[in-house]
């Protein structure tokens, strides 16, 4: 029995709420979990009751909840200006913020431009990298690349250069159209495929405006993977080919794949290079476009080549101290070093999941994990029986948050996890999946 104030609110949510990426039949049939507090990587629902939350809040998560130095930043700043427009004005946190993010980022990206989401920020860059385009003369340059199975963001640009049917499909007739390139899932055939990207690439010669990647891991396409071996070479083309190069590293940012951002590990740089998610640490809502002085000057004398675009909220003040405090606890903390053992401990840890029969592949890059579902005798779940939807269901009564993508379940802990909370979570994890043996059989 849940407590009064629990069934108040249940019912307030079912009878008022729209839920994001959710079947509302399916959500009306659970009482939903109200989080009321957090600290580190626990949440505490309206029960009471305690969960190692083990996607980061949805991937924005880095060093934890309530994290006394990114919530004195938050504060010192509400007593200074919670919110300014930065049309016709600026201010000092966010002047501090670029600048910080000029320095960790590579040296070619000297200008950033601020929103409030991962979607705005391709958004833009999107735009941007059209406009810039235009303006140097190269008019025929209407067309992007993208690969399959991206995910960029929800807004309809972001979503035209996606390839995810179930989410994207509907919308087909309102989008522009992107040329999707073949992309290799967990390290394999990156030759053949890169080679097939490039002929696609070479297809679309003189009319490529940009090529938009989400370099090294695609994250809501299920965590797949492919390395510098396959991305390299065809950035290289598209470059070669006169595209601008948009790198959207909204979910492999801040640490995720175990160097700060994915783009370390590459030796080609980006024209754009996009951020949100963990750059607050999940604090507020706040995304960067940055990008080169070669394209902010295309947009340099009249008018007319001005950026119209920007949003009420764009570099809100606290937002911008949360990213400052953020950053600096990267250094204080040594995050990064922490996170290198954090990876291996993990590696450990998932190495007998994989030969379970009823686990696929189990993919790993830093701290981004896919784990794919199969049945009993390892073959296909059917997308009805909504396995992945379940099995991460039944981790709550354990005390642990997952999320599904279809059948493949993910793990995103915040860089603050401990090894035995991520013990735990493996544990819960291998735990539910004997149960749901049970029960199928
Ligand atoms: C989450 C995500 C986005 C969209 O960010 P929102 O803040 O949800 O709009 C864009 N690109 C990638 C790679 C993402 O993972």
């Amino acid at each position: 029995m849940s407590s009064e104030r629990t069934n108040k609110l249940t019912q307030l949510d079912f009878a008022h709420v729209w839920h994001p990426f959710t079947q509302h039949s399916e959500w009306f049939r659970n009482e939903p979990l109200f989080i009321d507090r957090a600290e580190g990587c626990v949440l505490e629902d309206t029960e009471g009751r305690q969960y190692i939350d083990a996607v980061g809040s949805l991937w924005v998560g880095v060093h934890g909840h309530r994290h006394p130095i990114v919530d004195a930043a938050v504060q010192k700043q509400l007593e200074h200006v919670a919110h300014s427009t930065f049309l016709g004005l600026s201010h000092p946190p966010a002047v501090e913020l670029a600048e910080q993010l000029v320095q960790c980022t590579p040296e070619r990206l000297q200008r950033v431009f601020f929103s409030d989401s991962g979607s705005t920020s391709v958004e833009i860059a999107l735009k941007m990298a059209f406009q810039a385009q235009q303006q140097r003369g190269e008019t025929r340059r209407i067309r992007f690349a993208a690969l399959r199975e991206a995910y960029h963001g929800d807004t309809v640009g972001s979503v035209s250069v996606g390839g995810i049917d179930l989410f994207h499909k509907v919308y087909r007739p309102l989008l522009f159209e992107a040329a999707h390139l073949p992309c290799p899932d967990h390290y394999n055939k990156e030759r053949f495929l890169a080679d097939q990207a490039i002929q696609i690439l070479e297809e679309q010669g003189d009319e490529l405006a940009a090529l938009i990647v989400e370099p090294l891991v695609q994250g809501a396409a299920g965590m797949r993977m492919h390395s510098p071996e396959f991305l390299e070479p065809v950035v290289k083309r598209a470059r070669e080919l006169g595209a601008l190069i948009i790198f959207d590293e909204v979910a492999t940012g801040f640490g995720r794949t175990g160097s700060f951002f994915a783009t370390d590990q590459l030796r080609t740089k980006p024209d754009f290079l996009c951020l949100g998610k963990g750059l607050t640490n999940g604090y507020l809502p706040l995304a960067v476009t940055m990008t080169t002085e070669e394209v902010f000057s295309s947009f340099l004398g009249s008018h007319e080549h001005t950026f119209f675009h920007g949003h009420t909220y764009t570099a809100n003040p606290l937002g911008c101290a949360a990213a400052l405090a953020t950053l600096r606890v990267f250094q204080q903390e040594k995050t990064m070093e922490k996170v290198e053992l954090l990876v291996e401990k993990m590696a450990q840890m998932l190495r007998p999941l994989a030969s379970r029969q009823d686990v696929g592949l189990v993919r790993q890059k830093g701290l981004m994990v896919g784990i794919d579902l199969r049945g009993r005798s390892g073959e296909a779940l059917p997308q009805k029986a909504r396995t992945g939807h379940r099995i991460c269901m039944a981790a709550r009564q354990h005390g642990v948050i997952l999320r599904p993508l279809g059948d493949t379940v993910v793990m995103m802990p915040p860089l603050c996890i401990t090894e035995s909370q991520l013990h735990k979570v493996v544990e819960v994890f291998a735990h539910v999946l004997d149960q749901h043996k049970v029960v199928a059989e």
